[in-house]
């Protein structure tokens, strides 16, 4: 197994055939995610750093995972720490960088580095892409059914499009899971709630947010960064992906893509998700200006269910939405 801090070329893993494992989504989908923070708290990680970066420290050490590939640039200020902390641990860390400004031909670089690393080919890594492409094609779907057909709720949305930054680690079974899902949701009656939200942002740590989004007639249909996971443009090569796939870069070629996204699936209001002690906090300012439709910041510390004072925040939100609808 080979775990990585955020989104990587997926392709180059595959093509190696190498077992990939999305540190985040180990951590939040453990039995007891609030214990691997408080191990990283143990071994000296302050209180005041993102619950994230702990979980992910956390997962490391507990699956005794030797080989760990850090986004080093794009990602979080806090890898490189995170890195040599697990260095200190003896397990093997490889950069892996999203270029600032974008550029095709340091994006390549940085392909080619890790290409080299892993041994494998260019034919090799197209031949990936391909089946990869398929069921990202498959979980495209599920996203069209969510917000035009209206059959899938807002945290299978959440839960498909997460999981295709690792296939779950296991392409065929995750194949077969969404398959039989695309077959049982083409089926559903569609859903009838009130109001249709947009959720950007890093993923939540709270852990029932969309359930309790839905119990007050709200239904995510447009998840941000969980989409971008998913490779939602077709693309000659692999740079072209990784440079059109936006969550590491600037803050306005994801407002971009929001605003696309929000004309078109008829949004009545935003969710802005921001972590505790996370600096992507800063952008939230930048959101509220560009953005023009009623925007929720809502910030999540450790992972549990939602806070009282959240709900109530969010209780607010959704009133004054309905009230503003025609
Ligand atoms: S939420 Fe922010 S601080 Fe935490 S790991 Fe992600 S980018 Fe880093």
């Amino acid at each position: 197994m080979i775990g990585f801090t955020t989104t990587i070329p997926l392709e180059i893993l595959v093509a190696a055939g190498r077992r990939p494992a999305d540190l985040n989504n180990l951590f939040i989908t453990a039995p007891d995610p609030q214990s691997l923070i408080e191990e990283a708290e143990v071994a000296g990680f302050p209180r005041n750093i993102c619950g994230w970066i702990k979980g992910l420290y956390g997962t490391v050490i507990r699956h005794g995972i030797s080989e760990v590939i850090a986004v080093t640039e794009g990602d979080c200020s806090n890898t490189q720490a995170l890195m040599e902390v697990l260095t200190l641990h003896g397990v093997k860390t490889i950069p892996f960088a999203y270029p600032y400004d974008r550029s095709h031909e340091s994006l390549a670089l940085e392909i080619h580095k890790l290409a080299r690393h892993f041994g494998v080919s260019r034919d090799q890594i197209e031949e990936a892409r391909d089946r990869l492409d398929r069921l990202r094609r498959k979980i495209h779907e599920i996203d069209r059914l969510s917000w035009q057909e209206n059959r899938v709720s807002g945290e299978e949305n959440h839960l498909f499009q997460v999981c295709t930054s690792d296939m779950k680690g296991d392409l065929a079974g995750f194949e077969d899971e969404i398959d039989a899902f695309l077959a049982q949701a083409r089926q559903r009656a569609p859903l009838a709630e009130t109001l249709r939200l947009a959720y950007i942002g890093v993923p939540p740590i709270i852990t029932d947010l969309y359930a309790r989004l839905e119990e007050m007639e709200a239904r995510v249909v447009f998840n941000e960064t969980q989409r971008q996971f998913s490779m939602p443009y077709p693309c000659a090569d692999i740079e072209e992906q990784y440079r059109r796939y936006t969550y590491p870069y600037d803050i306005f070629t994801r407002l971009d893509d929001i605003e696309e996204q929000i004309a078109l699936r008829r949004i009545d209001g935003v969710i802005h998700y921001v972590q505790s002690f996370c600096f992507r906090q800063i952008e939230d300012l930048i959101v509220r200006k560009r953005l023009k439709l009623p925007v929720l910041t809502l910030e999540g510390d450790r992972p549990g269910p939602l806070d009282a004072r959240s709900r109530i925040r969010i209780e607010g939100f959704l009133e004054m939405l309905k009230a503003r609808k025609p």
